[in-house]
Order: C-alpha cells, then sequence, then structure tokens
C-alpha cells in the first residue's frame, strides 16, 4: 500500500475527499488517538475491505481527558502512524491541530444521556461524563468534516461504542457504525497505546484483567447465572495478582444497566484499573446467542 495522504485542516480534507464523492464511492472512517497498534490496524483493514476510501483520524482530542490524566504524556510518534496507517490500507490520515478543532469561542458539546455515560468510565467517582462528553463531541466533529459511509470502532472500548451508537441513531448521522473484535497480545492482554507505560513486573499484573473476565466465562460455562458470584471469583483473580479494580461489573450490552443475571440478554462484563501508570480497561461479552467470544488473539508484531 502507498503512503497515504496527510490532511491537516477539514479544508485540505474536503478537497482530497472530492472526487470520491463526485464518484460516489464509498468513504470509511476509522477514528483513532495515533500510536498505532494491531487494534487499529484491524479497524484500517476492515475499512480498506468494507469501503472504497479508507480515512483515519488521528487526534490526540483534549476535550476526552480529565484534569490529572496523561494528555500530555500520551505516546506520540505521527510518522510511524502515517507509514503503519499506509500498509493496512489508509489513503487519508486526517490529522488537525486541536486550535483547528476547537477554535476561539468553541461552545457546542455533544452529551448523550440515558445512563449511558455516567456509569463504569464514566461514573463521577472515576473518568466522569464529562469523558465520553469529549467523545461525543469529537466523533459528531470527525464524523461531520469526513461524511464516511461507515465508521469503525473498536469493541475494547465497549462503552464508548454503545455511547457511539447511541449518539448515531438519536442524531441521525447518516453513517452506519461498524464494531470490531479487541485485538489482543499473544498473552491475552488488551492492545492499547497506553501499554508502553507498563514495566516488566506491571505487564505481568495487567494480565490479571484477562484472567478475572476469563473466569467469569468459565464460571458461566460452568452453569454460574449470579453476576454477583461470578465477579466476586473475578475480583479474587485481580486481588491475587495485586490489583485492585477501579470497577468491575457486569451491565446489559445495549442500555448498560446493571445485569444481576446471566441470562437470555448478552451482558458485558467490564474492568477498569489502575496498573503502575497505565489506567486499563477491558471487557468480555458473555452472549447465549455465540458460542465463541467476540474478540481474537493475535500472533503478529508492528515492525
Ligand atoms: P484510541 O486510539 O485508543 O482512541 O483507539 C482508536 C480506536 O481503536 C477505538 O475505536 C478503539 O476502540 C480501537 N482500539 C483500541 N485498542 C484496540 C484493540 N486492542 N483492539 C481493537 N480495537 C482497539
Amino acid at each position: 500500500m502507498s503512503t497515504p495522504v496527510v490532511a491537516r485542516t477539514r479544508d485540505e480534507l474536503r478537497a482530497r475527499l472530492a472526487p470520491a464523492r463526485r464518484d460516489a464511492r464509498s468513504i470509511g472512517l476509522v477514528p483513532t488517538m495515533g500510536f498505532l497498534h494491531e487494534g487499529h490496524l484491524s479497524l484500517i483493514s476492515a475499512a480498506r475491505a468494507r469501503t472504497d476510501v479508507v480515512v483515519m483520524s488521528l487526534f490526540v482530542n483534549p476535550t476526552q481527558f480529565g484534569a490529572g490524566e496523561d494528555l500530555d504524556a500520551y505516546p506520540r510518534d505521527e510518522a510511524r502512524d502515517v507509514r503503519l496507517a499506509g500498509e493496512a490500507g489508509a489513503d487519508i490520515v486526517y490529522a488537525p491541530d486541536a486550535a483547528d478543532v476547537y477554535p476561539d469561542g468553541f461552545a457546542t458539546t455533544v452529551e448523550v444521556g440515558g445512563g449511558l455515560t455516567d456509569v463504569l468510565c464514566g461514573d463521577p467517582a472515576r473518568r466522569g461524563p464529562g469523558h465520553f462528553h469529549g467523545v461525543t463531541t469529537v466523533v459528531a466533529k470527525l464524523l461531520n468534516a469526513v461524511g464516511p459511509d461507515v465508521v469503525f470502532f473498536g469493541q475494547k472500548d465497549a462503552q464508548q461504542t454503545v455511547v457511539v451508537r447511541r449518539m448515531v441513531r438519536d442524531l441521525e448521522f447518516p453513517v452506519e457504525v461498524i464494531v470490531l473484535p479487541t485485538v489482543r497480545e499473544a498473552d491475552g492482554l488488551a492492545m492499547s497505546s497506553r501499554n508502553v507505560y507498563l514495566d516488566a513486573s506491571e505487564r505481568a499484573r495487567a494480565l490479571s484483567l484477562r484472567r478475572a473476565l476469563l473466569s467469569v466465562q468459565d464460571a458461566v460455562h460452568t452453569g454460574e447465572t449470579s453476576t454477583e458470584r461470578a465477579l466476586a471469583t473475578a475480583g479474587k483473580v485481580l486481588a491475587d495478582a495485586g490489583v485492585e479494580p477501579e470497577y468491575l461489573e457486569a451491565r446489559d450490552t445495549d442500555d448498560l444497566t446493571p445485569a444481576t443475571e446471566f441470562g437470555p440478554r448478552a451482558v458485558l462484563v467490564a474492568v477498569a484499573a489502575r496498573v503502575g501508570r497505565a489506567r486499563l480497561i477491558d471487557n468480555i461479552v458473555i452472549d447465549p446467542q455465540t458460542t465463541s467470544g467476540p474478540d481474537q488473539q493475535s500472533t503478529g508484531g508492528l515492525r
């Protein structure tokens, strides 16, 4: 694949997309904050397979970081990102400056309510609903700037997918939302740009998040129906690794209300924990309709 074009401004982006729009070719969008790993690349590959023109946005969105979070430290490597995005099939990298995305006088926020943004990561005692308001505002702007037919997100950020789907539905964005499985390291750790914060011993402890989630799956496979009991077992897995969860919860996959039992409806089991400097999240969906889990193991590595 060739080197993608980097568009810095919305006008530049529009000009680059004009031929595709004129010829009614389909446009795919993969929003990212960069420092690409195979999770991001799986979204770009899927967009390449599904749509004619693939845009990856690269923007570390300040409004979704809270005070004291890692905005300044967030890992960045644009040259590498552009190269990897191109290899995975991106045609255009849209990398705007924060001052262009949020010019002086910017005063509009897109907020999804309905109990979707003030639970789990959005709980005011955790990242808070402002995190998701930052996400939905920037995703709304990206959808308007790019005008994609299809937008791709990763299941790793499960709550984000629920919130974005609701925004797209409620505000009638003319776009299809596709969510793809979590890509993992060979040992099961969910890939994340923040994994670079982990030293060797933290990296080992971080694996307990995945083990805890798998213990829930095992419990369900052996007939457990109580989410409370399954989560208690999972909590022990974390405690044994010296990891204190920010949350470890079972919730309905559609409306994020608490799930008390594993029954006919799909249940999202989500965990967040700080390990060293890294705040990590992971999740699993227990869905009686599907036999296999929603995510995949990765074997390859990035060059
Ligand atoms: P980020 O750059 O972390 O904002 O992520 C950009 C997109 O990549 C989001 O849709 C994430 O859900 C997705 N993503 C991040 N990590 C993974 C992963 N391990 N597997 C699949 N998708 C991921």
